[in-house]
This record gives structure tokens, C-alpha cells and sequence, in this order.
């Protein structure tokens, strides 16, 4: 029996059965077929193992009563798995009409709905339709809230976190850094006379130093870091759990990797270098993270001053922590 749908290449969506007798399983595959791809599992166990196996599988239709691992068993299995996929697959319990008990109990065990013996055709396709695509809704509307929150906090060009990603973390590790007693730190970084980069080689180019640069910042850095773009061509990483000396270290070594990258440009070589301010909250009297984006902004200014190509550690625009004239 071939019908429009056909044409529709999309697959058809896989449903488990999880059930002992023959009779009801062949009655529910013709019931089903055409519209489900039908998987069947002749108890809990069974069923357990593919649900693992076979991460296409949408909805789950049990048994009760059943050897091995019961319905109820495996219900419970589900909702306490920790991968979300499972735990929040919808589950329909096939019940006789005067076990109201098995079927409270199934509810209680976190059962999305219930279909007595004998099955009516009808009556479960109308459920298994509605299971099957409430869930789907669910399931998009989760991916599209993920994807729309990464896209709020990412910057399109270099992939970093943006200016508003970097004020939130920024906020949250300083307060954690309170709690815990730990230091916060930041750098910002700006590249030297971009516009000369702009202007001579072009937007496009422009852009691809920008993303080597955000390059550099993301390998020589720790995946607890904040590494974000807050401006054109200026950067911020914030450093949680890091004194003023770390970070320091890891500035200077931003700044010769920088210098060291080399850009091919057609039949050109292009380099390029920044100056950068650190702040560290440890050593400062101040509390959020604006304030300390203000100190480690006014240190890359007195960098620009100094003769750019280097970083400034403290408001006397020294380049380092060691003592001597
Ligand atoms: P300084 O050493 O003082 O920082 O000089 P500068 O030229 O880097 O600084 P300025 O602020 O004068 O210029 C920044 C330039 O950055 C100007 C702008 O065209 C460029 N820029 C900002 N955003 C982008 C971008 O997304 N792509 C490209 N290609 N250029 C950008
Ligand atoms: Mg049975
Ligand atoms: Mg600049
Ligand atoms: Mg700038």
C-alpha cells in the first residue's frame, strides 16, 4: 500500500513497543505501520538495551507485565536516566481497563499516558500522534532556545564570546572569586594601528587578523577563561582564579605569540602587534567588573603611550612586576 507520503523522504519515526505477547504486537504493528517505524522489545531489558542503542527511537509504548523487567521498572529506569534524551522520551502504558492501580502506579512512575486492552486502532493512533509530536515541539523549541542563546553571547567574526557575555561572566566569577577567596583578573588587548591594516590590505583581510588574533588568545588560554571581542579590534579575557603575576605572564606571552604569527596576504607577509592592560580585582578597590575593565582599559592606553607593541601591569605604566629602577 503505497501512499503520497512516499514522496516525503523524511524517515518514519521510530517508536518502541515494548511487549511479551505476539498477538498484541502484531495487532499494534498493523495499527502503526505505514506511519511508525516500529521496534519491538519482548521485555523491560530488552527494551532498556536498544533505548541505549538506538538514539532514534521518539516514543515508547509498554506492557506492563512482562518477564525480566516489568513496564513499571522500566518506566522508573527512564525517568531517572541521566541523558535527556531518555529520561524524557514520552512513555504510553498499555493497561486492562479494571487495573486502575497498575495505571496510577504507572502515572506516579512518570508515565506521559495510558491505552487499555484491547487496543482500539483509533484511539491509539490519536495518542501516539499527540505524544509523538508534543514531543518533537519540545525537542525543536529546546534546540532553537540553545542555538538562539549561543548566538546572544557569541561574536559572528572570530567565534569568541561577545562585549555581553564578558560583563556576565565577568560578574559571575568575581562574586564566585569572593566567595571562594580567589583572585580575578583581566586583560584587554588592542591591536596596533588597525586601520593601517584596513587600509592598506583591505576589510577583508582586516577581518582575517582579527581572527588570528582571536586565535592566539583561545589556544594560550584555559577553557575556564573568558576569552571575548569587546570592541572592533579589542579584546578582553577574563581569568578566573588568577593573581596579578599569572597574569602578567600570560599577557607577555600573548603579545610575543601575536608578534611572532605571520599572515599570508597574496605574495605579502603581514604581522602585526597589540598592547594590553591587566587588572587583577585582588589588587584593586573595586568590586565590579566595569570598574576593573576601566583599570586594565586606562593601563592599554599608557601601553599606546609607551610605544605600543607591549603591555602595562599597574597606573606607573611599568611593563612588569620586578623590582629595580
Ligand atoms: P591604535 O594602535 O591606537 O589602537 O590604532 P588603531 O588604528 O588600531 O585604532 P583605531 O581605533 O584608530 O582604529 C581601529 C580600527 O579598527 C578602525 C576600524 O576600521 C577597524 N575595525 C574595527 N572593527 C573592525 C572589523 O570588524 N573588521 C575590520 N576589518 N576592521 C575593524
Ligand atoms: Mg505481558
Ligand atoms: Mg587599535
Ligand atoms: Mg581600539
Amino acid at each position: 500500500m503505497k501512499r503520497g507520503h512516499q514522496k516525503n523522504q523524511r524517515p518514519l519515526p521510530h517508536i518502541l513497543l515494548v511487549e511479551d505477547s505476539p498477538t498484541t504486537t502484531a495487532m499494534l504493528s498493523k495499527y502503526l505501520s505505514g506511519r511508525y517505524h516500529l521496534v519491538h522489545a519482548e521485555d523491560g531489558e530488552a527494551a532498556w538495551k536498544m533505548l541505549k542503542d538506538k538514539p532514534d527511537i521518539e516514543l515508547v509504548i509498554t506492557d506492563i507485565n512482562m518477564p525480566r523487567l516489568t513496564g513499571q521498572q522500566l518506566l522508573v529506569r527512564i525517568r531517572k536516566h541521566k541523558d535527556k534524551r531518555i529520561k524524557n522520551l514520552p512513555v504510553i502504558v498499555m493497561t486492562t481497563a479494571e487495573d486502575d492501580v497498575d495505571r496510577n502506579l504507572a502515572f506516579l512512575n512518570g508515565a506521559n499516558d495510558f491505552i487499555t486492552k484491547p487496543i482500539d486502532e483509533m484511539e491509539l493512533q490519536a495518542r501516539v500522534k499527540v505524544h509523538h509530536q508534543l514531543a518533537r515541539t519540545i525537542r525543536e523549541l529546546e534546540e532553537s532556545r540553545k542555538a538562539l542563546a549561543e548566538q546572544a553571547t557569541t561574536d559572528p567574526l572570530t567565534k569568541l564570546k561577545n562585549r555581553r557575555a564578558f560583563f556576565e561572566n565577568g560578574t559571575k566569577y568575581l562574586s564566585m572569586g569572593r566567595r571562594y577567596h580567589t583572585d580575578t583578573s583581566i586583560i584587554v588587548a588592542d591591536i596596533d594601528h588597525f586601520k593601517k591594516v584596513n587600509d592598506t590590505y583591505g576589510h577583508q583581510v582586516g577581518d582575517e587578523a582579527l581572527v588570528a588574533v582571536a586565535n592566539i588568545l583561545t589556544e594560550l588560554t584555559r577553557t575556564e577563561d573568558t576569552v571575548a571581542r569587546i570592541g572592533g579590534e579589542e579584546f578582553a579575557i577574563l581569568l578566573p582564579d588568577t593573581n596579578r603575576l599569572g597574569t602578567a605572564v600570560l599577557a607577555e606571552r600573548i603579545r610575543v605569540a601575536v608578534e611572532r604569527e605571520r599572515l599570508i596576504v597574496g605574495d605579502k607577509i603581514l604581522s602585526l602587534t597589540i598592547s594590553i592592560g591587566i587588572a587583577s580585582i585582588g589588587e584593586e578597590s573595586v568590586d565590579a567588573i566595569d570598574q576593573l575593565l576601566s583599570i586594565a582599559d586606562k593601563r592599554l592606553y599608557l601601553a599606546k603611550n609607551n610605544g605600543r607593541n607591549r603591555i602595562c601591569v599597574n597606573d606607573e605604566g611599568k611593563s612588569s612586576f620586578a623590582s629595580g629602577p
